[in-house]
């Protein structure tokens, strides 16, 4: 073995530990293109894993237009966008994700998790506020940590708390409340005209992510905020190219003076590659046919809500669930575990979801809408829940 002596051999015993919990993780891999139906070490399966809301992923659109950016702008960008300035690509992209959202401007980052880290880290550090909800996600998470400001976390959706929180920090020289505007393991939405309020009463910078909603909410695909008509009292918004836009990176959008310190301060921004031309290529078309074919996403969110329904009519618990991602939330990590194992058995993707993802006990199945599901598809999935619904459900925490 590599190394010169044991001071790896923890490792070892903590893998052990994890796999005692039914918390050790895999990778598989899979074969050809990524969609609804998927090829996983050998074997076909209907997909329910994946992000790729709008089923882009593999769109011949996407791939003819990085193409074409591959042969005129080559394959990487070659530095720190700062350092030899963007490519044409990227440039367009951004231009053309600030008409998308209606902002001043948009900076793109080589990913959605390094656009919430960087973003909170230049917006607030130590003499600062930041208060994010209990369920974000761990790109917050980090952002908040390494921001050095003060972190105060509220219990998911409480703004009674989070308005104590308010109250009570009202030393603090800059305050930024942060929340996931569609939270990836509940589907469940934020209350963000209640945050908008909060964020306005007590002078206090508001920044909503919307990884899970880009692409699948709002009139012109914007995301919950535009849902929710409160688009314009959001400061900061995030959002990815890498779920329903079926690309890869991040974003962030808002007034110029914003965009214009995070290419400045954003230390992801600043001190990591940019995204490839060809990326930012895909991501364009990705974002022509959003704004083109507006019956994707309602189809989606259509057949989203009747699944939900079949789900709750069979007995499942699919929590507060009220969109595209729809959790069968089951208790212990074994029975989650269990309960996917025996659905690939009969062809259906279906990942369990343990800690530290979620809260103890509070494992579950995701299943995961996305507009290339077809009805047989998602009768194969009903068909073999059905099947398992004998065995008796854990009561829930949710
Ligand atoms: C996936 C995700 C991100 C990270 O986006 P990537 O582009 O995959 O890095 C950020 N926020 C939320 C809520 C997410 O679910």
């Amino acid at each position: 073995m590599p190394g010169n002596n044991d001071a790896l051999d923890w490792i070892d015993a903590e893998l052990a530990e994890l796999a005692d919990r039914d918390l050790l993780r895999g990778l598989r891999t899979y074969a050809g293109r990524p969609g609804a139906v998927l090829r996983l070490d050998g074997r076909e399966y209907v997909n329910f894993g994946s992000n790729d809301y709008l089923s882009l992923a593999a769109d011949a659109r996407l791939a003819r237009a990085a193409a074409q950016t591959l042969d005129l702008e080559g394959c990487g960008s070659g530095a720190s966008p700062l350092v030899v300035g963007h490519s044409t690509a990227l440039a367009r992209l951004e231009a053309r994700l600030a008409e998308f959202e209606a902002t001043e401007a948009a900076l793109v980052f080589p990913s959605g998790f390094a656009a919430n880290q960087g973003t909170i880290a230049a917006l607030v550090g130590p003499g600062d506020a930041v208060f994010s909800d209990e369920l974000n996600h761990a790109s917050i998470v980090d952002g908040c940590r390494l921001s050095r400001a003060a972190v105060h976390i509220f219990p998911h959706g409480d703004c009674a708390r989070l308005e104590e929180q308010l109250r009570s920090t009202g030393s603090a020289r800059r305050r930024l409340i942060v929340s996931d505007s569609l939270f990836s393991m509940d589907g469940d939405l934020a209350p963000l005209a209640d945050l908008a309020n909060l964020a306005s009463r007590y002078s206090t910078m508001l920044m909503v992510d919307e990884a899970h909603a880009t692409g699948v909410f709002g009139r012109h695909g914007r995301g919950v905020c535009e849902a929710l008509g409160v688009e314009n009292r959001i400061d900061v918004r995030v959002g990815t190219l890498s779920k329903a836009l079926g690309a890869a990176g991040g974003f962030v959008c808002g007034r110029r003076s914003l965009v214009e310190w995070l290419l400045n301060r954003a230390r992801p921004y600043v001190f990591s590659t940019a995204l490839p031309p060809a990326i930012a290529a895909a991501a364009m078309a990705s974002l022509d046919i959003v704004e083109s074919t507006p019956s994707r996403r309602g189809e989606l969110l259509g057949r989203a809500a009747q699944l939900r329904e079949r789900l709750v009519a069979q007995g499942w618990n699919v929590g507060r669930s009220d969109s595209q991602i729809v959790p069968l939330v089951v208790g212990a990590a074994a029975r989650a575990l269990e309960l996917s194992a025996r659905l690939a058995e009969g062809g259906v993707w279906a990942p369990a979801i343990r800690p530290p993802s979620v809260p103890e006990n509070a494992s579950r199945l995701r299943i995961c809408l996305c507009h290339g599901h077809d009805d047989a598809m998602i009768a194969k999935l009903l068909e073999a829940l059905q099947a398992k619904a004998a065995v008796p459900c854990h009561p829930s925490p949710l």
